[in-house]
């Protein structure tokens, strides 16, 4: 059962309002259906509007961050728990250990490196998080068709592309994390190409 659910999201602030409304949208989500948030206890961008926004509707937060970005003030002071690593590495693999399924929000570099971290991860059978794209405003088209490509050029297997659900909009999040796409039970056996 799904209890805490990994959102990776952008850090910045200047991004299209449709945008900032599903981030606010997914925070009060969340926290209608219980489930914690875990994310990179980030104050700005939609990682600080997802954050506030599930606080608002009574849900509990968690940040995972390095001590680094404390140092530059960049992290939530309101929310409910707050971890420091030494590095960005031990970040994310402590984001992915405290939750039991991920969720990608439009995002930059940063975005995009978690969500295909975890990705790999998966292929590899280091977890097995149901793991949500949520592609509002076709934001990641490109990304998807480029994942589509991989496997159309055989770098990656046809079952590779059933590790993720994408969603196109963020009220069919709560379906796609219960009713993911089955993938197999040994990963592993999968993974070589
Ligand atoms: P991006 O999608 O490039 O905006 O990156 C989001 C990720 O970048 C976050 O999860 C953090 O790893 C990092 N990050 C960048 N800026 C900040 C910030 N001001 N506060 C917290 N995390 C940040």
């Amino acid at each position: 059962m799904i209890k805490k659910v990994c959102v990776y999201c952008a850090s910045s602030s200047k991004v299209n309002s449709q945008y900032v409304e599903t981030a606010e949208k997914l925070g009060k989500i969340l926290a209608e259906n219980n489930l914690e948030l875990v994310y990179g206890a980030g104050s700005v961008g939609l990682m600080g509007v997802l954050a506030d926004s599930a606080l608002q509707n009574g849900g509990k937060v968690t940040g995972v961050i390095p001590k680094f970005m404390v140092e530059m003030e960049w992290q939530h002071d309101g929310i409910t728990e707050t971890i420091l690593t030494e590095t960005m590495h031990e970040r994310k693999e402590k984001m992915a250990q405290l939750s039991d399924a991920v969720i990608a929000l439009p995002g930059g570099c940063g975005t995009m490196e978690e969500l295909l971290e975890m990705i790999t991860w998966k292929q590899l059978g280091i977890c097995k998080h149901p793991i949500v794209i949520v592609n509002v405003n076709g934001y990641y088209d490109h990304l998807l068709a480029q994942f589509q490509q991989a496997a159309d050029e055989l770098f990656m297997r046809p079952e590779h592309l059933e590790m993720w659900s994408v969603v196109n909009s963020v009220e069919e999040v709560l379906h796609a994390l219960n009713n993911g796409k089955t993938i197999h039970e040994n990963m592993r056996k999968f993974a070589k190409i």
